[in-house]
């Protein structure tokens, strides 16, 4: 199958999955994740509708940012190291991968020193796995306050990845339980929040029945990873 037939499949199945779910299609967006695949990759892309891109990796993504249109927005969605929050802030129009206090302020820091608004997502580890980064559910419900208290920081909703399994409805009660976290964080900040990132190649139908508003895929559209670091 070809990059744009894959596309249509995937679109397909969001709008059979919102119909299953009761959802406007219009709430759902699909943000292909191109990590290890080219630009040229993202161009054809955009010749079908697709204008915000993932990428997990700033060191990777710097260079295909500039060898890609600049109409595009990209989100972060790997773990930021510190020294590279700086490019972060530069060059993602958001950062999905808010999984640590420290990360938090050091990205209000260069935020600031660019006088720009960055919005974000704060990761969740709703499972609790080790192998995994993000704020457990009880820290960031006492955290969330300092956090939303950074000035430059937007916080925009939540993101998680869900525990790898062959079958989707084993993570069902995860995608679910974000969404009860998020019901949590929006009475303590008073205000409500856009989105839940949650659902990949395996599991994003579970995830829009649930609630997801981003769904991030990566090898269901650009097919297997060339060079994937595991
Ligand atoms: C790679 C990646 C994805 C996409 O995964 P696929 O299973 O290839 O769809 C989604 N989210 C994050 C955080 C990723 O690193």
């Amino acid at each position: 199958m070809e990059l744009d037939e894959r596309l249509q499949h995937i679109r397909d199945r969001m709008f059979a999955a919102c119909e299953l779910a009761n959802r406007n299609p219009s709430e759902v967006m699909l943000l292909p994740v191109s990590k290890n695949h080219t630009a040229d990759s993202v161009r054809e892309l955009t010749y079908h509708q697709c204008r915000v891109f993932g990428e997990n990796r700033v060191q990777e993504a710097k260079l295909k940012i500039s060898a890609c249109p600049g109409n595009i927005d990209w989100h972060l969605i790997g773990h930021l190291q510190s020294n590279k929050c700086r490019d972060a802030v530069r060059f993602f129009n958001m950062i999905q991968s808010v999984d640590r206090m420290s990360i938090a302020e050091e990205i209000n820091k260069h935020a600031n020193n660019a006088a720009k608004d960055m919005p974000v997502l704060i990761e969740v580890n709703v499972a609790g796995e080790a192998s995994k980064h993000g704020f457990k559910p009880e820290d960031l419900i006492e955290k969330l306050d300092t956090i939303n208290n950074l000035p430059r920081l937007e916080i925009h909703g939540l993101m998680t990845i869900a525990p790898w399994t062959s079958d989707s409805e084993k993570v069902r009660p995860v995608f679910r339980r974000l969404r009860e976290i998020k019901e949590e964080c929006e009475q303590i900040i008073g205000a409500p929040m856009q989105h839940l990132s949650m659902g990949m190649s395996g599991d994003f139908e579970v995830a829009i029945e649930e609630g997801a508003t981003i769904i991030r895929i990566g090898t269901a559209i650009f097919g297997p990873r060339p060079n994937a670091k595991k």
